[in-house]
């Protein structure tokens, strides 16, 4: 039985999505690439309001944080971490012998735009990472004041890790001021996993292209080259059946409107904690509340274990609290192709179980 994910993805994908990635292959050298590469990348930019290149990814996004923070830093990184994403940016600086300091803040809690500027102040860094929604405790970051912080030094290069947020979240990538903003496809954008993309802007580029050790396959400027130079093309063999699905999936996202599909998303998010507040309490900072996911306090104790196994024979599923917080919280996603009426049939589902 099919089941229904309402965890932070992967999450179900529409049967007319999932029937492109079963068409016929195509050269990844031709004028029908680079057409279907363009298609693509136009409507990305619609999605996240930028003119600045859209690069793909043939690998999941963590690829992607791994190159950002690989291709954007000379002098020295600064992520802002408030959970488990944030941790594995600088994971990923320490590993890849990048210079990096990690700025953490207690879980549940969002990083204020303060912080960032007392960090900035220092004049040790050349880039920022900020996780705009933070998966393992359901804050949404305020990426927008941070952006103002982060124009205010010339030097910066600001990335953002819009994973679990990209196309449910309005995310206004040139107004900000983002640099990179990188996004997997298995989450609110609701294909299958595989396939990653992100905007790269032109002080990005010019970053990038004084760091000697970028590394090959995440190397985001050899990635931008093959767009400008190549028209359109990618270095090495993308994951084709992924692009004819995104093409397709974000003609239908562009149909649906992006301010329709982004209110649904708030209206999910509404329904499901106010759902919360009524029998449980929201785990995270209520004024930074992401409308993706909601991650919700155990304060009835009760076995998240059992109950996701009971769903389990209903046919739906959701997530366990994220490392630490597993049993203390538990987290229901409401993004991608989800309406209102699939979220209530979950909750009615999930009453049901607990005798509500
Ligand atoms: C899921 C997630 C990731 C990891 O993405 P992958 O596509 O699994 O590599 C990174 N950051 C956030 C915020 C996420 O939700």
């Amino acid at each position: 039985m099919s089941k229904k994910l309402f965890v932070p993805g992967p999450i179900d994908v529409s049967e007319d999505v999932l029937a492109q990635m079963a068409r016929q292959v195509i050269s990844h050298r031709g004028i029908e690439v680079s057409t279907l590469q363009e298609e693509i990348t136009e409507k990305l930019q619609q999605l996240l309001f930028t003119k600045n290149n859209i690069l793909l990814s043939t690998s999941s996004g963590s690829g992607l944080m791994e190159g950002s923070m690989r291709c954007c830093t000379l002098k020295r990184a600064a992520v802002l971490s408030c959970g488990s994403f944030g941790d594995r940016w600088y994971k990923m600086g320490v590993l890849n012998g990048v210079p990096v300091d990690l700025f953490k803040v207690e879980l549940g809690k969002a990083i204020e735009p303060e912080m960032v500027d007392k960090v900035l102040a220092t004049n040790k860094y050349d880039t920022v990472m900020v996780t705009h929604n933070e998966t393992s405790t359901g804050i949404c970051n305020p990426i927008a004041e941070i952006g103002e912080v982060t124009q205010k030094y010339e030097d910066i290069v600001y990335c953002v890790d819009a994973v679990s947020s990209a196309g449910g979240m309005k995310i206004e990538v040139d107004k900000i001021g983002i640099d990179v903003c990188l996004t997997s496809v298995q989450k609110a954008l609701g294909l299958p996993p595989g396939l990653s993309l992100c905007t790269f802007s032109e002080k990005a580029k010019k970053r990038a292209e004084k760091i000697p050790n970028r590394g090959v396959y995440f190397d985001l400027l050899a990635i931008n080259e093959y767009i400008e130079n190549k028209n359109f093309q990618y270095p090495s063999t993308p994951s084709l059946s992924h692009m004819f699905a995104l093409n397709f999936q974000l003609e239908k996202i562009l149909k649906e409107g992006l301010d329709v599909r982004f209110n649904r998303h708030e209206d999910m998010a509404r329904v499901v904690r106010s759902w919360a507040m009524e029998h449980f309490q929201i785990f995270t900072d209520v004024n930074y509340l992401s409308n993706t996911l909601t991650v919700i306090e155990n304060t009835q104790g009760i076995s998240v274990s059992n109950l996701n196994k009971k769903l389990q024979q209903r046919g739906f599923l959701i997530a366990n609290g994220y490392g630490d917080l597993k049993e203390k919280t538990f987290r229901i996603s409401h993004m991608g192709d989800y309406t209102v009426q699939d979220v209530n049939e979950l909750l009615t589902n999930i009453n049901d179980i607990l005798g509500y």
